[in-house]
Formats: structure tokens, C-alpha cells, sequence
């Protein structure tokens, strides 16, 4: 492993670790269509945002399942999901996902876990409404595939250290599973996104604070 990438990641298990484990517990409770659910609303907006709409949501279906969002009305789950933004469209694909999962999967998409990755992968990509990022998370989330979603933060941190400067998706998930072991990929994901929260950030990145501002070619500190 780069050793940028290792301090990295020895400072975010050091910092976030104990939180990190407590999450992934509750990823492994959770159903998966209620994660593809919450992947969905999460896209171009803040976890706070998130959770409102994600209340919102359960207020009016009760439980979150593909039946349930089938059933619901358009404009019940729109003005649900209002606080997390782009409410049209995001209600939209929740409606063609839950379409595509009941007709063309019985209900649930517990059929991926035996395929192998990649397949399964194929498939998740080929439902409107989901992107890599979103199949890679069901996958990684749900299945136990030893993928590493990228979001916007993983791709952030990337491209700043320099570990994988493309902005082509596959390309960085690939640059960077390339140096983190399959059974660690789903606690990198978490680390990298929570360093980028809090230390990499998107604008005013704390770079004093970082355990790699002496070797990231983007340091404010190294210049
Ligand atoms: S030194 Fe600054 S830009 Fe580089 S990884 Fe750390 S916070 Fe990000």
C-alpha cells in the first residue's frame, strides 16, 4: 500500500474506528433495499438532509420496501423526500427501482449473493436509477463483495494525494481495491469517506491536521 494511502487510513482507524465498527453493524442489520433506498437520496446531498428524508419516509410507508414505495403515492414520497433535494427525479427512479425489483426479482435482490461480482454488478447497472456508485455500495453493503464504492470523498481524496488522479470512477475503485485487501475494502470505504468529511474537505481541506500534509502533493502547507 502507498504509504499516503496507509498514514491515511492509520489515522482515520485511529480517529473514526470505534464509530466505523458500530456502523457497519448496523449495515449488516439493515435490509438491503432500505440501503438502496437511502443510497439513492444520499446522491448530491449531506447525510443531516438524509436522515430527515429517510424519517419522512418511513412516517408514510411504515417500513421501507420495494411493495411498500410501489404502492406509495408520487406526491407522498416526493414531499418526503423534498429535504434531501432533487425530490422529482429521486422519487422517480424509487419508483422504477421498486417497479423493476418486484416484477423482475420477486421482492428481493438476495438472488446477487451467489452470483459472482461482476455479474452481479452487470445486472444492478442494467435497472434505471442505479449507478456505480449505488450498485457498488448494495454489493459491497449487502453481499459482502470485496468492491470499494467511491464517492464523492473517496474521489476527492484520490485525486488530491495523487493516488489515482483520472476522475473516471472504475479507474479509482480499481487503483484503489488494487491496494486494499478484499476483507478491508467495505471499513476503508467508511474511513475515507469520514476523513474526507472532516479533514480532507472539500473546501478549507484541514491540512494542518492531516498525517500526510508533508508528502500530499496538494498540502497547503508543503507549497
Ligand atoms: S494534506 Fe490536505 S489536501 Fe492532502 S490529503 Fe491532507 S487534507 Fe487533503
Amino acid at each position: 500500500m502507498s504509504s499516503i494511502l496507509e498514514n491515511i487510513l492509520k489515522y482515520a482507524e485511529k480517529t473514526y474506528g470505534e464509530n466505523v465498527n458500530k456502523f457497519i453493524d448496523e449495515i449488516r442489520k439493515r435490509e438491503c433495499f432500505e440501503h438502496l433506498v437511502l443510497t439513492i437520496i444520499s446522491q448530491n446531498t449531506n447525510w443531516r438532509n438524509v436522515r430527515k428524508a429517510a424519517e419522512n419516509l418511513k412516517k408514510i410507508l411504515g417500513t421501507i420496501t420495494p411493495y411498500t414505495v410501489l404502492s406509495a403515492n408520487i406526491v407522498d414520497l416526493e414531499r418526503a423526500l423534498k429535504p434531501a433535494g432533487l425530490y422529482r427525479v429521486k422519487s422517480r427512479w424509487l419508483k422504477n427501482i421498486a417497479y423493476t425489483v418486484v416484477k423482475e426479482f420477486g421482492g428481493s435482490l438476495d438472488c446477487l449473493e451467489e452470483l459472482p461480482l461482476d455479474e452481479a454488478r452487470e445486472i444492478l447497472l442494467k435497472i434505471p436509477g442505479i449507478g456505480f456508485k449505488t450498485a457498488d455500495i448494495i454489493l459491497c453493503f449487502c453481499f459482502s463483495k470485496p468492491i470499494l464504492p467511491v464517492d464523492t470523498h473517496i474521489k476527492r481524496i484520490a485525486r488530491r494525494t495523487g493516488i489515482c488522479v483520472s476522475k473516471n470512477y472504475d479507474e479509482i475503485r480499481i487503483k484503489l481495491e488494487r491496494e486494499i485487501r478484499s476483507e478491508a475494502r467495505l471499513k476503508a470505504h467508511l474511513l475515507l469517506i469520514l476523513f474526507g468529511r472532516n479533514i480532507c474537505r472539500a473546501r478549507k481541506p484541514l491540512c494542518r491536521k492531516c498525517p500526510v500534509n508533508g508528502i500530499c502533493p496538494s498540502s497547503i502547507i508543503s507549497k
